[in-house]
């Protein structure tokens, strides 16, 4: 017990390193930017304010929405999805799991659930004891199940999902905004020390990597912001991406689809000035979303939970045991 806490513990600190190494190239861009290039080498004074300013924008937005990743908790399921002292006493005493089955499928029909297992079971989590709302799945770092889950992000030591999508999404925009802003006011120092013209050794150093840095990071960061945009856009999360979610009426990687410019809407809000800004504004509470089946007629979900009534799925095989594993999350559900 006391070794697997220790290891625990071990984990819990190993896993703010990548977060750590991405202060540490911030901490060292932002000394390189400022002092190396704006202070040291750039010599024109309008210049120099210029690129002062607009880096500094770009650095505080960079950061505001790095730290609104990293510290914004992952939301978990309200207590109406979590099985009531009476509903688990009668669960656990059930030994026969058919039985078990439909204890869970009664209960589900009182709640706002359409999404079911693969095996068309009442999707549940044995670890935390709670009926899984739709697009919620249990993570096995946080050790707990999260809302709209996406994925569980090393780089933000975090769970990406309900509550902080619209911040990991605003994140690798101003990431790539940082890496262009840098890259494209550093590109003509580069060609001065490249040729010699000027030849100040300490900054070289930092310039020539600055370029690099930024470079390689807006290339990685664009490839997984263009499958962000993809995924927003077909309202899916990169675990549905990978399996899609499962209705009464079998698989459908559309289901939560409603549309881009609703879909849009579903992540960052109807008021259109705070897109930008790392402040909640995503719609709904994370329990249920609007179907693209219901989507003309407006969905009875968010009208009303009370008439919500299922078929209950068929009746085989347990609820699926989705696990995050840092990078190989996706790959890992069922
Ligand atoms: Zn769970
Ligand atoms: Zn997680």
């Amino acid at each position: 017990m006391a070794l697997s806490g220790g290891l625990r513990l071990c984990q819990r600190i190993f896993s703010w390193i990548p977060v750590l190494i991405i202060t540490a190239v911030a901490l060292w861009s932002y000394y390189a930017y400022v002092f190396e290039l704006c202070l040291f080498t750039v010599q024109n004074t309008f210049e120099k304010a210029a690129y002062l300013s607009l880096f500094h924008v770009c650095f505080v937005m960079f950061c505001w929405t790095y730290w609104k990743a990293i510290f914004t908790p992952p939301a978990s399921p309200s207590k109406k999805f979590h099985l009531s002292y009476r509903d688990k006493e009668r669960y656990e005493m059930e030994e026969r799991p058919e039985v078990q089955k439909q204890i869970l499928v009664d209960i589900a029909k009182r709640l706002p659930i359409v999404t079911r297992a693969q095996s068309g079971a009442v999707r549940f989590c044995d670890y935390c004891q709670l009926l899984k709302p739709d697009r919620c799945h249990h993570c096995s770092v946080c050790e707990r199940c999260v809302l709209k889950m996406d994925h569980h992000c090393p780089w933000v030591n975090n769970c990406v999902g309900f509550s902080n999508y619209k911040f990991f999404l605003l994140f690798l925009f101003y990431s790539m905004l940082y890496c262009v802003f840098i890259a494209s006011t550093v590109f003509q120092y580069f060609i001065k020390f490249w040729v010699g013209e000027i030849s100040n050794v300490h900054a070289k150093f930092h310039v020539l990597f600055l370029l690099f840095v930024a470079v390689m990071f807006f290339v990685s960061l664009m490839f997984l912001f263009g499958y962000h945009c993809w995924l927003v856009a077909k309202n899916r999360s990169t675990l549905e991406a990978f399996s899609a979610p499962v209705f009464q009426n079998g698989p459908d990687k559309n289901g939560f689809n409603a549309g881009v410019r609703m879909n849009l809407l579903q992540v960052f809000g109807d008021n259109k000035r705070f897109w930008l800004v790392p402040i909640f504004t995503s719609q709904g509470d994370g329990h249920h979303f609007p179907l693209r089946t219901l989507n003309e007629c407006r969905n009875p979900l968010l009208a009303s939970e009370g008439r919500w009534e299922d078929d209950g799925g068929s009746d085989d095989d347990s609820s699926d045991a989705e696990m995050g594993n840092g990078l190989s999350v996706a790959v890992d559900v069922e």
